[in-house]
């Protein structure tokens, strides 16, 4: 039972906050945030969820944290930003301007948690500059937890992550022609 930590392993009831990446190539990382922004409304933690890339399906997500609209704000930015574009450019633009807005969500001291999710692409398309990332991360507010997901995660945004979590795909029913289910791929 030694790798099981008790309630409070600090000894203080301050808020550390966490720097947490969800990465790799397996299913999971989108719902692991969504779990712990769940886990967080649980007591009474107002999270901001900010989606960088919107999908083309109808995710449960966003109805379902509409009943949570007192812990959970949820922004689905940009155009899409997806190699199906026809106008990269101004994709590119909206990804820029909803990172901007991300910066000033972190800043704002309204929420315990903010979310950035599918935001490792901003990184690895260079719309946003990692050292600049890496700034806003430092200097987020010290109580702040910041979720961040997405494929391959940079390595320095690795590095100064407190928990980094690696979802490896071992099986996947798509690849055995098995179509996206309700409540579990969207
Ligand atoms: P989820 O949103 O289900 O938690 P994710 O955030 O880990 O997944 P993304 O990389 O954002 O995964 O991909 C989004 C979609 O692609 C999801 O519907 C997911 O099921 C699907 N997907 C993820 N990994 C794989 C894979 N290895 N093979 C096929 N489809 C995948
Ligand atoms: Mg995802």
């Amino acid at each position: 039972m030694e790798n099981i930590p008790s309630s409070d392993t600090t000894g203080s009831s301050k808020t550390r906050g966490l720097v947490i990446v969800f990465t790799g190539h397996g299913k999971g990382k989108t719902t692991a945030a969504l779990g712990m922004t769940m886990r967080a409304a649980g007591h009474g933690m107002k999270t901001c969820f900010i989606q960088f890339i919107k999908g083309s399906w109808k995710y449960g997500e966003l109805d379902a944290v509409k009943r949570f609209s007192d812990c959970v704000d949820f922004y689905v930015m940009g155009r899409g930003f997806t190699w199906k574009s026809n106008d990269i450019e101004k994709d590119k633009a909206a990804a820029r301007e909803a990172w901007n807005f991300a910066v000033k969500v972190i800043n704002s001291g309204k929420y315990a948690m903010v979310v950035l999710d599918e935001f490792t692409y901003l990184l690895l398309y260079e719309i946003v500059d990692p050292e600049e990332c890496m700034d806003v991360l430092r200097n987020k507010p010290e109580d702040l937890h910041v979720v961040i997901t997405g494929r391959d995660a940079l390595p320095e945004i690795v590095d100064l992550a407190d928990l980094v979590t690696e979802m490896r795909m071992i099986k996947h029913p798509l690849k055995n022609g098995i179509r996206a289910q309700h409540g579990i791929e969207f």
